[in-house]
């Protein structure tokens, strides 16, 4: 009897989504996660698609590029957004997920599947994938031996850059008589988020405490280049001293219903988890140290006592020029039995991530069954990541999160109001991607596994 022909590299979003695709059609997969014997920076838990940082998957309307991504994942029998949709939390038109139910239900569901062989041990360099595939999913963490490996691999083009997670507090520490509950704008249920209200005099105060706060520096050895999407607070606040007004802490659409006004300025608290016990400091990212955090976050109303179950943090991230050695299939140029998903591609983000190893499942298994692979055409928000990780300008790369403006609209005709334009994108897309699904991979198994 030979092993699986399919060796995934990385039990976190891509990994665990690219296995699911490959199983769920009757491929034999092996799936290798070093934790936890071997961990990184940001993951805590021994689980398959640990969320570092954000319980959120983002935008849940189908009116946002993110959201229609979900659809179309949706539509292909995605193991991620299945498990998302059950451990959802109220977050306005968000789908945030309570992280604990989620990665204790994606791993139960990878272990208890007969196709998938999950073996917790690193890959200390690159496999020969003899007669069949690897798919390095191994994320912004790699470990360094891999990293190193696939350095000499790649002839030594790889680019590094930081993201900051944002601190998680206790509910039960924080005095909510100085909070309110509002969604912006009323969406959702329009009380999903806390929200600190902040005088301008409070602000400002809060503002020059975050320039002054000791941060943590960066190694001399890795280039620090931000992500704008991703920027840790006292880096906004060093841009000016209205940033994060109209940043994170963007009182808009929170009105809060005791004074019937918005304040000056706000910070928003998303519920992490179903207990509603630990609350996330929207957009909080930071590299300030951990005892400075303590210091800084407890001026906010209602802080003084807070306790923080989780402090931002500072982070490396490992990823490899997409357009200079991938093609839109996220094959490597150099070797085509060596496939790259997740957010060592470029793609930026959990969903963006699992998007890209269901891609590379769902190409795999065309191959496994003898057939060439046909790609998401480049209208859809799965084949817009293609686009982005294969097309771009290579000497300008950097991580992307799923857009309108990837999304390829040529073929449409004209239509001027930006709305209506988006629905016949949206429109589009989802038939383009049942169709693809339908071509490629042929009528929809059942879900394997599910509870
Ligand atoms: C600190 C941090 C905060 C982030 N915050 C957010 C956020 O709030 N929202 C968001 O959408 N995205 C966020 N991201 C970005 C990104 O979306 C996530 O990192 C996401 O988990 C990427 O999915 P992935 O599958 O590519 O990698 P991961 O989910 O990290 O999975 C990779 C897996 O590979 C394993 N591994 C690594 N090397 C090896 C090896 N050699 N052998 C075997 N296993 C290995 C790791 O242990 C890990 O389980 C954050 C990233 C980081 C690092």
């Amino acid at each position: 009897m030979t092993g699986p022909r399919v060796t995934v590299i990385g039990g976190g979003f891509a990994g665990v989504e690219c296995a699911h695709q490959l199983a769920r059609r009757g491929h034999a997969v092996r799936l290798l996660e070093m934790r936890p014997a071997r961990t990184t920076d940001a993951h805590e838990t021994d689980r398959l698609a640990e969320m570092v940082c954000s319980n959120s998957f983002r935008s849940d309307n189908p009116g946002n590029a993110v959201g229609l991504l979900k659809r179309e994942m949706e539509l292909v029998g995605s193991l991620v957004m299945e498990e998302a949709r059950r451990a959802a939390v109220p977050a306005g038109d968000a789908l945030a997920v309570d992280r604990e139910l989620f990665a204790r239900a994606v791993t139960a569901r990878v272990e208890a599947d007969p196709a998938i062989e999950l073996v917790r041990e690193e890959a200390p360099a690159l496999p020969d994938p003899g007669d069949g595939f690897v798919v390095v999913a191994t994320g912004p963490l790699t470990s360094e031996a891999l990293a190193g490996s696939l350095l000499a691999r790649l002839g030594g083009d790889r680019l590094y850059f930081y993201d900051a997670v944002a601190p998680i507090v206790e509910g039960s520490s924080l005095d909510l008589s100085a909070l309110y509950a509002a969604s912006r704008w009323g969406k959702g249920s329009g009380d999903d988020y806390l929200n600190v209200p902040l005088t301008r005099e409070a602000y400002e105060a809060f503002v020059a405490a975050l320039l002054a706060g000791e941060k943590v520096p960066y190694h001399d050895f890795e280039k620090a280049v931000h992500f704008e999407g991703c920027l840790p607070i006292e880096e906004m606040a060093a841009r000016g001293p209205e940033t994060l007004r109209h940043g994170p802490m963007k009182p808009f659409g929170l009105r809060d219903p005791r004074t019937g006004r918005e304040p000056y300025a706000a910070v928003q608290l998303r519920q992490d988890d179903l207990a509603k016990s630990h609350w996330n400091l929207v957009g909080f990212q930071t590299k300030l140290k951990v005892g400075e955090q303590r210091r800084v976050f407890r001026t906010l109303p209602g802080f003084a006592n807070a306790e923080f179950v989780r402090y931002g943090m500072l982070h490396r991230n490992t990823f490899l020029n997409g357009p200079a050695h991938l093609d839109r299939f996220f094959r490597f140029k150099g070797d085509p039995r060596v496939l790259f998903a997740g957010q060592v591609t470029g793609v930026e983000g959990y969903l963006e991530s699992a998007a890209t190893g269901l891609m590379v499942g769902a190409t795999l298994a065309q191959l496994l069954e003898g057939r060439e692979p046909l790609p998401p055409p480049f209208s859809t928000a799965l084949g817009a990541l293609s686009r982005h990780v294969s097309e771009s300008d290579p000497e300008h790369y950097g991580p992307m999160n799923v857009t309108f403006g990837l999304i390829d609209d040529s073929a449409l005709p004209p239509i001027r109001d930006r709305a209506k334009r988006r629905e016949e994108i949206v429109r589009r897309a989802l038939a383009e991607v049942a169709a693809w699904r339908d071509a490629a991979l042929g009528p929809a198994p059942e879900a394997s596994g599910a509870a």
